[in-house]
């Protein structure tokens, strides 16, 4: 839509080691270059463990693999006495493109508050990473009809400070809660309602033209049976996929929505 490349990423979450994550990447590869998936016309990015992330860049370097790499989460400082914690230097360094922010698990698991969420979205921005924010309503909010209050709420604290050319090169991940893992996946509807309320919020923060520029994912039980009439939404860019990007076949079939 509107000259924005779309982009399927995969959420391996805490699943697959750093053995096993070579050769779901490689089955992948193969799958897509089967296909002659051409990777100018939909991106595709892996985002494996942290465990895993050298392993993967070796492949994808090694054998010129076109798939983008990502991480799951990053510090909000850069270095220092963090135990546990992982920079962004360190993942620019490893080649990673993409690194996941506020996703719920880590706002619900962790804690994370809207402000540290921020302080992350800054500290990707620094090592020129891109975020993938993500946003998204629990199912009492749903409930209330309140979801697009929740998420640009969500989105206007998470861009606070923020300058414009660094937003136009965001993605913005919508994942409703209760779609998460569930099976129980939004419709196209709730999709580009969201994805529509979330790129009104940049364009009154910001300008329709940085509005025009991110790209807005949803994510909440992607499958390949149900990816093809989200992606046909006019503002919904892509798709963060978790549990059907574990096995490579189904994956890459998400990935080829258009075919
Ligand atoms: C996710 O956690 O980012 C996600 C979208 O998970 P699933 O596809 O398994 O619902």
């Amino acid at each position: 839509p509107a000259g924005r490349i779309p982009l399927i990423a995969g959420n391996w979450k805490m699943n697959l080691d750093h053995q096993r994550a070579t050769v779901v990447v490689q089955k992948l590869d193969w799958t897509l270059k089967d296909k002659r998936h051409d990777h100018a016309e939909t991106e595709v990015a892996v985002i494996p463990p942290f465990t895993d992330i050298r392993s993967v860049q070796t492949l994808i370097d090694g054998d010129r693999l076109k798939l983008q790499l990502g991480a799951q989460d990053l510090s909000p400082y850069d270095s220092g006495a963090y135990t546990g914690d992982i920079s962004g230097e360190f993942l620019a360094k490893l080649g990673c493109s993409y690194v996941i922010v506020g996703h719920s698990e880590r706002r619900t698991i962790h804690q994370e508050t809207d402000e540290i969420v921020n302080a992350k979205v800054k500290a990707a921005l620094r090592h020129e990473l891109t975020p993938i924010l993500c946003v998204g309503e629990p199912l009492e909010v749903r409930k209330e009809g309140a979801q697009v209050a929740h998420i640009v709420a969500q989105l206007t604290a998470a861009l606070d400070g923020i300058a414009a050319a660094d937003v136009a090169s965001l993605v913005v991940a919508y994942e409703p809660i209760w779609a998460i893992g569930t099976g129980e996946v939004a419709t196209p509807d709730d999709a580009q309602e969201a994805c529509a309320a979330l790129r009104n919020t940049v364009a009154d923060l910001y300008s329709g033209d940085v509005a025009d520029q991110v790209r807005f994912l949803y994510g909440g039980s992607v499958k390949s049976g149900n990816v093809a009439s989200i992606m046909a939404r006019e503002d919904v860019d892509g798709a963060l996929v978790g549990g059907a990007s574990l096995d490579p076949a189904e994956f890459a079939a998400i990935c080829r929505f258009k075919a």
